[in-house]
């Protein structure tokens, strides 16, 4: 067996960054192949008492999976995809598997996995179990955390543990939080057991879907359109995404100008049909004549389409990253909220993060994202570590503004390393000592992913 630790230099370099700008070394590089490699690895580690930090693809946007201290535990070797339970809906698969690839295992067999990142084609499951990852389908089918059944953990002891959802409808032995296990490690951002293995659900693969970019010329429309579709009592939207003006200027040159100059504001919906498509469109013009709106919506029919609007969607957090990416030896980088509030606060906190924007000076960020749960993301540009202090400064009561509405500072990329300090923002000393009992109880050493979260 080998455990393939390396300490060269050019390995470790080859891990240090992910997608939030920051850059670590790790001391050493674990690239296992097997689950019994993974345990050996933590086996060792306990017994020198050093960290280990797990990373899949490493596209974490908070640091998540980096680390200057001890072990990078990379997982993309272990990435075997067994066939769909056809029947029973399932399909189990390693970490390492990316998510795209599990998609079209599951389409292969007329199935569908629904957690959909925008980063799926190139992150992986372990990454998106372990940040609970969502992506614009969440708003029908909800965040990864209700797609996995059951989860193999190699823990901090080096023990290997299976865990599975109870199939209960109902339980009052207990605390409800420690009434399934799994929950503990969806989300925790490899802070407390290592994931070698899941079972994942699958639902029917919807026949035919239909997507319409709905175009604006004043951002308020948008959002009334984001908040008329929501509640419409008619339709039954998969997804429902926003982009304000400069998203759509991304947009705009990723798909050739077919969006119209004069659109400053642009909602993307999708529904799965269930009777036939023309009624289905004259029940969106419907609801978008409610709002009104000059310019003709963009409709997306079939796969091959849908999938262009999903890579014109991907343009967007690509070419900020790429722009973030350029100010890198000036210290500069690009900044991502990810706080999101109840969806009937949407316009209200967008027009307050405007005006904090330009009370403080700076330059406009980028606005795009999950509308339909009340979560967009700014994409800020920082040139500079002087502009990336005024930046942190007006996320930061951003933030405080979004918590006074009922929101969160963070919807789906986690806490990491950059996001750490905003934590005790949302949540009061006592939930912080519950999670900090709960770590302690699986990790005593403090070995997995320090830094993260905690
Ligand atoms: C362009 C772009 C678009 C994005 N869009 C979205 C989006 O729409 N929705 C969204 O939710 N996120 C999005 N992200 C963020 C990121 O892609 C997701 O969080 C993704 O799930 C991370 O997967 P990964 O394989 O890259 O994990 P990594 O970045 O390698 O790791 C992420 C975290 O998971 C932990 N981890 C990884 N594997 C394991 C394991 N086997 N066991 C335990 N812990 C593990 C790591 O320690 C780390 O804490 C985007 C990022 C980019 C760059």
């Amino acid at each position: 067996m080998s455990i393939g630790l390396s300490s060269d230099k050019s390995v470790r370099d080859a891990y240090e960054a992910d997608a939030s700008g920051l850059h670590l070394v790790p001391d050493l590089v674990a690239r296992p192949e097997s689950v019994d490699d993974v345990i050996e690895v933590v086996r060792k580690a306990v017994s020198d008492q050093t960290p280990i930090t797990c990373a899949g693809a490493q596209t974490s946007t908070t640091g998540a999976s980096i680390t200057d201290k001890g072990i990078l535990l990379s997982l993309l070797a272990l990435d075997r995809i067994s066939p769909p339970d056809e029947k029973g809906r399932t399909i189990n698969v390693e970490p390492g598997a990316l998510v795209g690839e599990i998609k079209r295992t599951a389409a292969a067999a007329g199935l569908l996995f629904a957690p959909d990142p925008t980063s799926e084609e190139e992150s992986t499951i372990g990454g998106a179990i372990a940040c609970n990852a969502s992506g614009a389908r969440t708003f029908k089918y909800g965040a990864t955390r209700r797609h996995v059944r059951a989860l193999k953990v190699v823990m901090a002891s080096g023990e290997l543990i299976e865990f599975r959802r109870p199939d209960l409808e109902k339980n009052t032995v207990g605390y409800a939080f420690a009434h399934d296990p799994i929950d503990w490690f969806i989300g925790s951002e490899g802070t407390l057991g290592i994931i070698v293995e899941a079972e994942l659900s699958l639902l029917p693969l919807p026949h035919h879907v239909v997507g319409l970019a709905v175009l604006f010329k004043a951002e308020r429309d948008a959002l009334n359109f984001v908040i008329a579709t929501r509640e419409s009592p008619q339709l039954s939207a998969r997804c429902i995404e926003y982009f304000d003006g400069s998203a759509i200027e991304i947009a705009r040159s990723a798909s050739a100008g077919l969006i119209p100059p004069d659109a400053t504001g642009m909602v993307y919906v999708e529904e799965e049909i269930s009777d036939d498509l023309d009624s289905t469109l004259v029940r969106w013009m419907e609801l978008i004549e409610t709002i009104g709106t000059d310019l003709e919506p963009l409709v997306f029919d079939g796969e091959a389409r849908l999938r262009e609007a999903r890579r014109i969607r991907h343009s967007i957090p690509a070419t900020m990253n790429e722009r973030g990416n350029s100010f890198r030896s000036s210290g500069g980088r690009k900044v991502s909220t990810d706080w999101a509030v109840p969806y009937r606060r949407l316009p209200e906190a967008i027009e307050t993060a405007r005006s904090l924007v330009s009370e403080a000076g700076i330059d406009e960020p980028v606005i795009y994202g999950h509308a339909g749960n009340g979560h967009p993301h700014q994409n800020f540009v920082a040139r500079d570590t002087r502009e990336l202090a005024s930046i942190e400064a007006v996320v930061e009561e951003t933030l405080r503004r979004v918590l006074a509405l009922g929101g969160t500072v963070a919807a789906e990329h986690g806490i990491g390393k950059i996001k750490r300090r905003w934590l005790p923002l949302q949540m009061n000393a006592l939930q912080i000592s519950m999670m900090t009992a709960v770590k302690t109880a699986l990790d005593p050493l403090g070995l997995l992913a320090p830094g993260n979260i905690l």
